[in-house]
């Protein structure tokens, strides 16, 4: 394939997008160039996740005082209670876990937040879409869960919430696409990003150094340049080590 195929393919990208490559690239022809959706596998963690960001971000959206979330928090287990209904689960020992963990994910967040109370004189945006340019062809965005902004001393704090009970999870490199993307779009601000994990109770804030910062710079720019080439020859491989039921959905074998 010619340098020149390639130069005329401009993108618009999302983080999601560009992982969903790296880990399979067939499946991210379904998901990102298909816009094929099939039904949420893992509802468990979905609706553990559901619950975390509905305590934190509707209580921001809302109020932006400790005292209402401590308040207003069981509200939200109910919600989510209704919505865990519907589910089809795989036991009732499954959906009384789930529900236990959330109440507990719930309640550590609401002590997590008094904790943190410095957050809220602050201005907030809850998932901004931010976009800025990587390379002078891609636009790469994301959406950070929470942004604290503090005009005064010109910082900004990213909070990316995690429902995570492992820290090997965690994606680094989700949370460094954030702050070079929030650094691109405010110049002589410090940016600052952390992963909040409330089912361990923790504030994991990696320190990214200029070496991560050249290697995950290289990286997103090698996986923009293979998704370039297999549009142009529009192949794209599976990677079948992540399970998932695209293949089954879509009736093509997973090799
Ligand atoms: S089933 Fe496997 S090969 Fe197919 S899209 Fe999913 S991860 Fe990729």
């Amino acid at each position: 394939m010619s340098q020149l195929e390639l130069k005329g393919v401009r993108g618009k990208l999302s983080y999601w997008a560009l992982k969903t490559f790296i880990d399979c690239p067939l499946r991210y022809k379904f998901l990102v160039e298909d816009g094929i959706r099939t039904p949420d596998k893992d509802f468990r963690g979905a609706i553990i996740g559901a619950t975390l960001h509905y305590t934190v971000e509707r209580s921001f959206f809302y109020s932006k005082s400790a005292s209402w979330i401590f308040l207003n928090t069981p509200r939200y287990f109910a919600k989510l209670v209704d919505r865990a209904k519907i589910l089809r689960w795989r036991s009732a020992t499954d959906k009384e876990q789930t529900l236990q963990k959330c109440i507990e994910m719930a309640a550590n967040m609401r002590d997590f937040l008094v904790e943190h109370s410095y957050i809220y004189g602050r201005k907030v945006e809850i998932e901004q879409k931010v976009y800025a340019n990587i390379t002078p062809d891609l636009s790469l965005g994301g959406k950070p869960d929470l942004q604290f902004i503090d005009d005064a001393s010109k910082s900004i704090e990213i909070w990316d919430l995690k429902a995570v009970e492992d820290s090997i999870r965690l994606d680094k490199m989700q949370l460094w696409v954030y702050r070079y993307i929030l650094g691109q779009l405010n110049p002589g601000y410090t940016i600052s990003a952390m992963f909040v994990t409330p089912l361990l109770r923790k504030v994991i804030k990696p320190d990214f150094t200029e070496q991560m910062n050249q290697s995950y710079l290289s990286k997103v720019k090698e996986t923009w340049y293979s998704i370039k080439q297999c549009r142009v020859a529009n192949n794209f491989p599976p990677k079948p080590s992540i399970v998932c039921r695209y293949c089954e959905f879509k009736e093509t074998q997973c090799v």
